[in-house]
């Protein structure tokens, strides 16, 4: 039987960050990527993929400038499929917490955009912030692998359908396979409850909650920047490479379950999409037609999940539909919790990427 350091369940964009921070603290750890589908394809392979510097708390701020430096360097390193764009800030209330909650941003500016069809209600007001992209995640994630790839295993079409307690753990693979890992990562976005993990994961409170972006048939224009309608908690995205809008807004359906049938765009979804841009894009909000549905899995303090469950064995996600822009400092905290200098007692782990926010412990 196949024996790693490191096992890490689930090949979506947390998952492949992991195995890259794993790998560039301990170049010498034997790492295992283990995941069901394709690489990218859970919820990654439907995400938005939006970067905005922004956080509620001490904590997600802390993790989105680890994670804004982060992506900055690996978009070079990599050739990261990821595309800067302008973007504005719009929002009503004090403004001092909306300087608190956005890291970059910058002048204010009209809270209106006649030509591209949206003004803010009476009040609002708005502001560039600097330091936005989107990326293809899925392609990311499969870029991030593609790297490892002569160091890491990845085991695709290969679901983990059960987790022995004790130290060494195994992990049985769905062909009836099985792996011993030293330590565990699970990975798993959505499929918290899979009855491999299920009773493990429950003590975190997480839930899983239908995310639905709208896909307006609407050409952007060259330079048309980010709009994020902040008290909405929605965002208008021009999709140059895809040749249309995406708005993003927020859908409040829980405890759905990824591999369900009915996880579908239905017409409630339509109308609410369209209440919401109707506040302030009437115009647009008659193009809200088509669009993308999954789900993610969401915390009760809305901060990402970084939780040594058992020794050994460290949960990681969780990070309420912000999963792609804060996934290199959930990785970072997660390898700091690994220990996987234990593994190499006597040896010192070279110097790896600051540590971002505080885990939850
Ligand atoms: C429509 C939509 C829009 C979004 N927009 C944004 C955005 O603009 N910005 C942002 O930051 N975030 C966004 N998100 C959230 C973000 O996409 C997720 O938080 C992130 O992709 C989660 O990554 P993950 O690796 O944890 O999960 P996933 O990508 O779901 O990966 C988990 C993997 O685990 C695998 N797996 C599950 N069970 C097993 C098993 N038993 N054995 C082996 N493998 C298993 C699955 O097949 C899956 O590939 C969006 C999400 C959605 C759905």
């Amino acid at each position: 039987m196949d024996t790693v350091d490191l096992a890490i369940v689930g090949g979506g964009v947390i998952g492949a960050l992991v195995a890259h921070e794993a790998l560039a603290a301990f170049p010498d750890a034997t790492i295992a990527v283990v995941e069901r589908g394709l690489i990218g394809q859970g919820a990654s392979g439907r995400s938005a993929g939006v970067h905005f510097p922004r956080g509620a708390t001490e904590r997600v701020r802390s993790m989105s400038g680890y994670s804004h430096r982060a992506w900055e360097g690996l978009a070079g390193e990599l050739g990261l499929p990821i595309r800067a764009v302008d973007a504005t800030v719009v929002a009503t209330g004090d403004a001092d917490v909306i300087s608190t909650t956005y890291l970059r941003l910058g002048d204010e500016t009209a809270p209106a955009d006649p030509a591209r069809g949206w003004a803010a209600a009476p009040g609002a007001r708005a502001w560039t912030l600097h330091g936005c992209h989107y990326a293809d995640v899925q392609a990311v994630a499969g870029r991030v692998l593609a790297r490892l790839r002569d160091r890491v295993t990845v085991l695709e079409g290969t679901e983990v359908t059960e987790l022995s307690s004790g130290g060494e753990r195994l992990l049985t693979l769905g062909q009836g396979r099985g792996l011993l890992a030293r330590r565990v990562v699970l990975a798993p976005g959505p499929w918290i409850a899979h009855p491999a993990w299920a009773d493990l994961v429950a003590p975190l409170g997480l839930r899983v909650k239908k995310v639905v972006a709208m896909h307006l048939e609407s050409s952007p224009a060259p330079g048309d920047p980010l709009t994020i309608f902040h008290d909405e908690d929605a965002f208008l995205l021009p999709l140059h490479e895809r040749g249309h809008l995406l708005f993003s807004y927020t859908c409040d359906r829980w405890d759905v379950a990824p591999d369900d049938a009915r996880l579908v765009l239905e017409r409630s979804d339509l109308d609410d999409a369209r209440a919401v841009l109707g506040r302030f894009a009437p115009g647009l909000a008659a193009l809200c037609n088509s669009g993308r549905v999954f789900c993610d899995a969401y915390s009760p303090h809305r901060e990402p999940v970084v939780a040594e469950l058992r020794p050994g064995l460290v949960f990681a996600g969780a990070a309420n539909g912000s999963g792609y822009r804060l996934a290199p400092a959930i990785a970072a905290e997660t390898v700091a919790v690994l220990d996987l200098a234990a593994l190499r007692a006597g040896s010192t782990p070279p110097a790896s990427l600051s540590q971002p926010g505080q885990r939850q412990s």
